[in-house]
């Protein structure tokens, strides 16, 4: 007798199921198990994964209300982008201009640019605004085959604007099929009235943001909710780190932190310590700390973007982190300065070159690694029973497609827990 389900998702070419380790991430040299199968068919019902196997099995077993033909292709887990800023106002092209005539980043926040440029327009935009232009990439982000996207705040620098970005946040994770991973990084930047008093704003952080915050996360998110710092030269030190990441945990929230981008101040040894969900950027971390983060849980995260975006030479050397046991994943770090990317298939593009991970290791540290980078690996990241049913549909027919490929957009059917969202239209085309 066959089962009744609400969506089959058959003639699957190539699938890549990217399986979790023992209840976890892929560790070390283990990253970059796909778990393939050939021929295959994906299960799905009430927007989870009931079962993978082979096409002849599954249509032995279900009777589907909807079946979607993948004609001979690729089928991978939705992608994760488990790094973004993609909440924000206005654009700073002009910036770039000046930088690609070869003024220095540091030159540009000297005059005025930078950061703290956008926290002005973020600042001075409203709700609907803020929501209306970060929609437009969420989209993009979605058609490009992201189906979990952390966002951050972090261009408010006040209280009441760092809320209405949280609010922001919110409205978008109610509208939009991608589900949203939420990050309070109100230690992104000093905000130009605290430059010349940071610890002022680090207290206001401590003191009038993170409670304001908790009171909000109460009332408005069911979720749970990171606290991020830029452990930085010119931006948070190692002992303010510390200070606002100790005071978050009393809130409970869960940690990530932004560390050794441009110089190594021991925040991915902090990271560790204080038992951080995920360590970000981590280009220059001296090789003890390497270590450290491999022993430990906190998950690696890789942002080649940032590095390309800035034309800097300097990336994550993943494979000492692979060699230490570290789990790897990679984001997009999608932000109006450093980084407007918003296609994870670009960072494994990227991630193959630049730091040298194979295609089968780009396209796990982009789902189950990235999914774990948000805590979320219960959930998302792998097609397994019982996840959620987040698949692409790809318009090639083999998984290295993914990273030798770049530029064009590869995804032709989206499919977030359980229902299609995105579709290229037109023949399915050639491979
Ligand atoms: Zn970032």
């Amino acid at each position: 007798m066959n089962t009744t389900i609400d969506l089959l998702v058959t003639n699957i070419g190539q699938l890549c199921t990217v399986p979790a380790h023992a209840g976890g991430p892929q560790r070390g040299h283990r990253l970059g198990d796909l778990g393939l199968l050939e021929n295959a068919a994906v299960a799905v019902h009430e927007g989870r994964v009931l079962a993978v196997g082979s096409r002849d099995d599954l249509h032995s077993r279900y009777t589907a209300a909807q079946t979607l033909d993948a004609g001979g292709r690729l089928v991978t887990p939705g992608l994760v982008d488990p790094h973004t800023h993609v909440v924000w106002a206005g654009d700073r092209a002009d910036e770039f201009e000046q930088r690609i005539a070869g003024a220095t980043y540091q030159q540009i926040m000297a005059a005025g640019g930078g950061i703290n440029r956008t926290v002005q327009a973020t600042r001075a935009a409203d709700l609907d605004t803020l929501i209306a232009q970060s929609r437009a990439r969420l989209d993009r982000m979605l058609a490009h085959g992201s189906t979990t996207i952390e966002c951050k705040t972090g261009y408010g620098l006040s209280t009441p604007a760092e809320i209405k970005m949280l609010d922001a946040i919110a409205r978008l994770s109610a509208e939009h099929p991608a589900d949203l991973a939420l990050t309070f990084l109100g230690a992104h930047a000093i905000p130009p009235e605290y430059s010349h008093n940071p610890d002022a704003y680090v207290a206001v952080i401590i003191d009038e943001m993170l409670p304001a915050v908790a009171a909000w996360q109460a009332e408005h998110w069911f979720g749970p909710l990171f606290c991020d710092v830029f452990c930085e030269v010119g931006a948070f030190d190692l002992d303010q780190t510390r200070r606002i990441l100790q005071a978050a945990q009393g809130y409970g929230m869960a940690l990530k932190v932004h560390v050794d981008e441009f110089e190594p101040l021991g925040g991915a040894r902090l990271a560790a310590d204080l038992g951080a969900v995920s360590a970000d950027h981590i280009v220059v971390t001296p090789q003890d700390e390497i270590e450290v983060i491999g022993h430990s849980q906190t998950v690696a995260v890789s942002l080649p973007p940032t590095p390309f975006g800035l034309a800097h030479t300097a990336y994550t050397p993943v494979r000492r982190f692979l060699d230490a046991g570290a789990a790897l994943a990679i984001a997009t770090d999608c932000n109006p300065g450093t980084g407007w990317n918003e296609s994870m298939q670009f960072v494994m593009a990227l991630a193959t070159r630049y730091l040298r991970l194979t295609p089968a290791e780009a396209l796990a540290a982009a789902t189950i690694n990235a999914a774990y980078a948000i805590g979320w690996g219960d959930r998302v990241g792998s097609l397994e029973p019982g996840k959620l049913a987040d698949l692409v549909i790809w318009q090639v027919p083999r998984y290295p497609h993914l990273s030798y490929r770049f530029g064009s957009n590869l995804a032709q059917t989206v499919i977030k827990r359980g229902r299609v969202v995105y579709d290229a239209g037109g023949s399915l085309g050639t491979v």
